[in-house]
């Protein structure tokens, strides 16, 4: 059995990311730059948009985090993304989730100029992913299948069950599978018998944020379990799978923390960097 150590991975993506940000450095005449826009104070928004900004830093992206009070009108808003969308010293744009419920938070994320969205959650680029066409991918699945190549997993073939339909994360990493020519079963609340769909997947993608939702006899030996889930008891964080348990018979599995989470900030910063390269070095 492999630990997949997102940790570690995304640690060497970084340090590649920042050689290239060093070396682009040598003829562009800024380094790339990112917009974090948080709006209230919620405590795990908070914990993230720090660590996304202090990552930034280390690769060097120019971070620039953008605080807003909860009770901001959507007008207002719409006012500060469109100041950024309208700024060339930004490369990037990300608002951080989840948004005050008075605001409409699929129309902030349509907002946010295409070329901008590098959480890949507008409307145009998920579009674009779901046509083959080229886009920012959402970072979570992104940061999936850097981990699982990193791993040198060939999904050609397999049967994998993805739990959780989001639009960033269960619909995109469904597709993204179906690209690399796996079969994929998408499941949700209202799957019947879920068992029927995880007990013969070569692998399985778990995003739905309940503590053990798969456990050891929902699974086969060999199997490759991505666990996304992120649940909190009391300081501790553990994911959507029995790890302890389902280790045993998997062939490969994440951890949480130190799975696709740090995964997902790496993927986020080569965003970053994508939207720069196309402007500066292409
Ligand atoms: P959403 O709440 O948007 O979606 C959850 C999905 O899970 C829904 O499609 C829902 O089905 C499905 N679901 C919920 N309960 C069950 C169940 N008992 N059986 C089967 N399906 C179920 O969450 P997100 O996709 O945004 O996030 C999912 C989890 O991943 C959360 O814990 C979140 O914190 C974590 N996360 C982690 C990230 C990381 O970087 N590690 C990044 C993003 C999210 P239905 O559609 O029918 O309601």
């Amino acid at each position: 059995m492999t630990i997949m150590n997102g940790k570690e991975v995304s640690k060497i993506r970084n340090l590649n990311l920042k050689q290239k940000i060093d070396k682009a450095l040598k003829t562009a005449s800024r380094p790339p730059s990112l917009a974090v826009i948080l709006v209230g104070e919620d405590p795990a928004s908070l914990i993230y948009v720090e660590s996304k900004v202090r990552q930034a830093k280390s690769v060097g992206i120019n971070s620039i985090d953008i605080k807003l009070p909860e009770s901001i009108s959507e007008v207002e808003l719409i006012k500060e993304i469109e100041k950024l969308n309208n700024d060339p010293l930004i490369d990037g744009i990300l608002i951080q989730l989840p948004l005050p419920k008075h605001i409409n938070e699929g129309k902030m994320l349509d907002l946010v100029h295409q070329e901008k969205d590098v959480d890949g959650f507008s409307v145009l680029n998920q579009g674009k992913l779901f046509q083959n066409r080229d886009s920012i991918i959402s970072a979570t699945p992104k940061g999936i299948i850097n981990l699982i190549d990193h791993y040198g997993i060939n999904l050609e073939g397999l049967n994998c069950t993805v739990i959780g339909r989001s639009l960033i994360v269960g619909l995109p990493i469904s597709k993204l599978l179906i690209d690399r020519n796996a079969t994929v079963t998408t499941c949700h609340r209202y799957t019947k018998d879920l068992i029927s769909h995880t007990i013969n997947a070569d692998l399985i993608v778990v995003a739905t944020g309940n503590i053990n939702l798969i456990t050891a006899d929902m699974v086969k030996d060999g199997v490759i379990i991505i666990d996304v889930g992120i649940n909190r008891i009391g300081k501790k964080i553990c994911g959507d799978v029995d790890f302890e348990n389902v280790k045993n018979k998997a062939s490969f599995i994440t951890p949480v923390p130190g799975g696709v989470g740090p995964m997902t900030i790496s993927a986020l910063l080569e965003n970053v960097y994508q939207v720069y390269e196309d402007k500066f070095l292409k």
